[in-house]
This record gives structure tokens, C-alpha cells and sequence, in this order.
């Protein structure tokens, strides 16, 4: 029988923080432009924006509004703070500066990231059963799922999205039987490795050191393995008495 075998989709098989961070300079440069003169740089820009993030998620979760929600928030605030006029245009041009991250021919042309295709078809002709985690909004992970080809490898029925947390995910797919040989593979140390150190899954932790506020795993849990790149995946069960 084949193992449980979990897969994160933002910047672990997919690259994602690069359509944020390429966003993110529209909007500064479209502040910056629209406030012509007043004081304020793009740190400022930045730090103020993944504040109002922040709250964001906290009231809403991974929802599809956040992101570009947060852009028009920056735009009004910055407006008030710096006592300059926010017009109803600015605020619907912000905010569709953030909706460019849900770009599908953005997607498609940056497809997989290096490795991807190589880790999943090595589990999947070991006849493991492969599943996808995701966080954010879930229309939209499943289209961005389709867009790349991914549901080559993950069914509909395989792909799990929350708007919160895997944690309850984790808990509920990985049975004590799964856990034994089964393990989880992410990128982010809050939404991957803490939740499957939580729900007692094996996690093989790839940082790409992108996310804002993530935070890095520096410990030597057995239960983390940290990896530089997803090709390193396969050695896991290569090197391992689990074949
Ligand atoms: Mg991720």
C-alpha cells in the first residue's frame, strides 16, 4: 500500500511571492505618482500595507479580498495620514493594482517550479497517494491548480483548501496508520511545518525565505527536514528503508 503523501501549493510547487512582490511595486509606484511630493518612501509603502494585511487576515482569513483590499486600505490611509485627496478612481485603481496576482496567463506562463513535475511523478508511480494542502480562497486555488496542469497529478477530490489553517486538515487525512510513513511538503514555517509538527505528520520543509513574516524553522525536530530545493524530496524515501 502506498504512503500519504501531502503537498503545499504556493511557492512549493508554484512559483506565487513573485506575483505579490511585482504587485507590490505597482502599487508604490502608483502612490508615489498619485501623492506627488509628500514624504513618504516605499518601505514606508510597504510596512504599512502588510499591517493593514495583516489585520486583514486576521478578520478574514486567506480570502481573495485581502491582498487587494490591502492596496486600496494603503492608498486611502496614506491619503489621510499625509493629508493629501484619495479619489473614488484611485481607490478602484489600487485596488485592481492587487488583483493582478490573480492573473491566470501569469500563472500559466510561469507554470511549475523547477523539480515539481520530477517529485510527482516519483510518488505517483510508487503508487502513493498524493493530496494538496492549500490555504487562500477556493476557487482560486483550484483554477491556479488547473491553469499549471497540476490536477494532472491531484483530482479534484485530492485538492483541500481553508481560508484559516491545514491544521484540522492535517489531522483529519493523516490517521495514525498515514503519519507512520506519510509525509507533508511546504515551504513556510507557519502554515507547513507548524501545523504537521501539530497534527504528527513528517514534514519536509523547503524555505524560500520570501513571506513576509514568516518566520524560520532553526530547530532539530526529527520530525523536520529541511531541504534546499523540492528534488530533494525523492532522497527521503530513496535513502529510507520505506521503498
Ligand atoms: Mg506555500
Amino acid at each position: 500500500m502506498g504512503n500519504l503523501i501531502g503537498f503545499d501549493l504556493d511557492d512549493t510547487l508554484i512559483p506565487t511571492v513573485v506575483h505579490y512582490i511585482d504587485a507590490q511595486e505597482k502599487l508604490n509606484d502608483f502612490v508615489l505618482d498619485s501623492f506627488k511630493g509628500l514624504k513618504f518612501n516605499r518601505d514606508e509603502i510597504d510596512d504599512m500595507r502588510e499591517g493593514i494585511q495583516m489585520d486583514l487576515v486576521s478578520k478574514m482569513g486567506f480570502s481573495s479580498e485581502v491582498f487587494p483590499g490591502s492596496f486600496e486600505h494603503t492608498y486611502v490611509k496614506l491619503s489621510e495620514v499625509y493629508g493629501a485627496r484619495a479619489t473614488r478612481g484611485g481607490r478602484s485603481c489600487a485596488y485592481e493594482l492587487g488583483r493582478r496576482v490573480f492573473n491566470e496567463k501569469a500563472w500559466g506562463s510561469a507554470g511549475l517550479l523547477p523539480g515539481s513535475e520530477d517529485v510527482l511523478d516519483f510518488f505517483k508511480d510508487r503508487g502513493d497517494r498524493l493530496v494538496m494542502i492549500t490555504l487562500g480562497d477556493d476557487e482560486i486555488q483550484r483554477r491556479k491548480i488547473e491553469v499549471v496542469g497540476l490536477d494532472k497529478w491531484f483530482s479534484g477530490d485530492d485538492v483541500y483548501v481553508d481560508l484559516r489553517s491545514k491544521g484540522d486538515i492535517m489531522k483529519r487525512l493523516f490517521t495514525k496508520e498515514e503519519r507512520a510513513d506519510g509525509l507533508f511538503v511546504g515551504d513556510s514555517y507557519r502554515h507547513d511545518v507548524r501545523p504537521a509538527l501539530g497534527a504528527g505528520v513528517r514534514v519536509a520543509y523547503i524555505p524560500q525565505g520570501s513571506w513576509h513574516g514568516d518566520g524560520i524553522f532553526n530547530g532539530s525536530d526529527p520530525s523536520v527536514i529541511k531541504l534546499r530545493d523540492i528534488s530533494k524530496v525523492k532522497d527521503i524515501y530513496e535513502s529510507s528503508v520505506l521503498k
